[in-house]
């Protein structure tokens, strides 16, 4: 019985899950069995039923997951390595696909990264079943697969599947080679993988496994890169980083150098209180993978105090006193404000008394 044909048998779609297997047979056994039904087709049925169970059961059971850990990188719960790794003599297997998280500034410089993991093997005798089907009835069930529920008074209420053929009805044992496990081989790998400079999130990685050392992977790596997202840089397409930063508003008016951060680390940057926006030539993010640097643009953000203390008022009377009025140094764009303002004021007191 194929597996498909085995859904069919169930009356499910070959997509059922674990729970609507489990349920469909419960139903099935419950109208099938021959301690309730007592026409004449009832055992076939239910070896049909148990044929379609175990044959699902034993499908599902082939699909075997990797371990992967990694160092410097995060775990990918998703991995189905081993899929198709059960012949362990074929040469071009399904590649694993792991995930590799880097920070901003690992993937605009580039870094190594140490990949650990497991690759488990199908046991080969068993085929991943865990078991061996010895032949002949189960002797716990008498080969129905199902043991009855009793009620206080002994009439059976329900059934629940034998747990020596669990649900097959056909006798058997734990597979001598994998111990019931199912797998085998598990082995464990790893890998330095160069990740060039310029990688951006969602980009795939190549790495040919499987050649050098004896803890290399069996497999090529298909690993997905996953930039995560920085706390104050902002990455543009074309490889500009964004960056905002918050300065004190009197070291901007004063013309201060600052720190201010690049993927690189800190670099100064002289501040000009004519100026906001400031471009950092080539300390951007690569604008290709291993191409050259675009640039960082950080805006400020001068902060000055929400209230002053009773001495910023004072410092700040002080220089005030120096810039204002008629007074020297002040700037000569405020002296001739201050002198079209007077004129202005002037022409508005006659308004209304001169005649026209
Ligand atoms: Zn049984
Ligand atoms: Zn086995």
């Amino acid at each position: 019985m194929g597996t498909e044909n085995a859904f069919a048998e169930l009356g499910l779609a070959p997509d059922a899950t674990d729970s609507e297997v489990k349920a469909a047979w419960r139903r099935l056994v419950s109208q099938w069995h021959p301690d309730r039904n007592d026409s004449s087709d009832a055992v076939a049925k239910m070896q049909r039923i148990n044929q379609a169970f175990e044959e699902i059961r034993r499908a599902g059971s082939r699909v075997r997951t990797d371990d992967p850990a990694t160092e410097g990188a995060t775990p990918d719960e998703a991995d189905a390595n081993a899929r198709g790794n059960d012949d362990a003599a074929h040469r071009h297997r399904r590649p694993i696909f792991r995930k590799v998280k880097l920070r901003l500034e690992e993937a605009a410089v580039g870094c190594i990264k140490v990949l650990r993991g497991k690759i488990t093997n199908v046991c080969s005798t068993c085929a991943g079943a865990g078991h061996q089907v010895l032949g002949g009835n189960c002797a716990q069930c008498g080969g129905s697969g199902a043991m009855a529920k009793r009620s206080f008074f002994g009439w059976p209420s329900g059934y629940f599947e034998c747990d020596a053929c669990l649900g097959g009805g056909i006798a058997r044992q734990p597979c001598p080679t994998c111990d019931g496990s199912g797998k085998m081989d598990a082995r464990a790998y790893k890998i330095k993988v160069r990740i060039p400079h310029g990688v951006r999130h969602g980009d795939l990685l190549h790495v040919a496994g499987g050649r050098s050392r004896a803890d290399s992977p069996p497999a090529d790596l298909e690993i997905r890169v996953e930039v995560s997202d920085h706390a104050f840089f902002q990455l543009d397409a074309d490889g500009t980083i964004r960056c905002e930063i918050p300065v004190d508003g009197f070291a901007w008016i004063a013309n201060r150098s600052i720190q201010v951060p690049t993927v690189t680390g800190l670099h100064a940057l002289q501040l000009d209180r004519e100026q906001l926006s400031y471009r950092l030539k080539g300390q951007g993010f690569p604008v290709t993978r291993r191409g050259s640097r675009g640039d960082q643009v950080i805006t400020l953000l001068p902060i000055f105090p929400d209230s002053l203390s009773t001495d910023q008022q004072i410092l700040l009377d002080q220089l005030l006193a120096t810039t204002s009025g008629d007074g020297r140094g002040s700037d000569a764009r405020l002296r001739a404000w201050s002198r079209g303002l007077r004129a202005w004021e002037r022409g508005m007191s006659g308004l209304g008394s001169t005649e026209a």
